[in-house]
């Protein structure tokens, strides 16, 4: 959705006004982030599930490939499904807060005045 840009403070023109997605960013990594380690942990039955599998085709081998498979399984699975959560997060985060940043003066200030 357009947001309307407010002036900067400093130069009072919002021609080199952004919106700070900083929140989206850091919601984006930090929910990938989670979201893999949750995924990892949450794909440890699928882990032993496919360790068992491996491990009664090929003894050994099968069952570290099996495990390391489902493990990667859940957290690429993970990773993606926070990386969007949190995305969505932080862009409402962002949103809230109404913060800009004059590019040329590097002011960050809020658009709610
Ligand atoms: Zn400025």
């Amino acid at each position: 959705m357009p947001i309307k840009k407010p002036k900067c403070p400093i130069c009072e023109t919002n021609e080199y006004v952004v919106f700070d997605t900083t929140g989206e960013k850091v919601g984006t990594t930090g929910g990938a982030v989670a979201g893999g380690v949750a995924g990892y942990g949450g794909a440890a039955g699928g882990a032993s599930a496919g360790a068992a599998i491996g491990s009664a085709l090929f003894p050994g081998v099968g069952t570290v490939l099996g495990a390391a498979a489902g493990g990667i399984m859940g957290a690429i699975t993970g990773a993606t499904v926070g990386g969007v959560a949190g995305n969505k997060l932080g862009s409402m985060y962002d949103e809230a807060s109404q913060s800009f940043k004059c590019i040329k003066c590097k002011e960050e200030f809020s658009g709610r005045i």
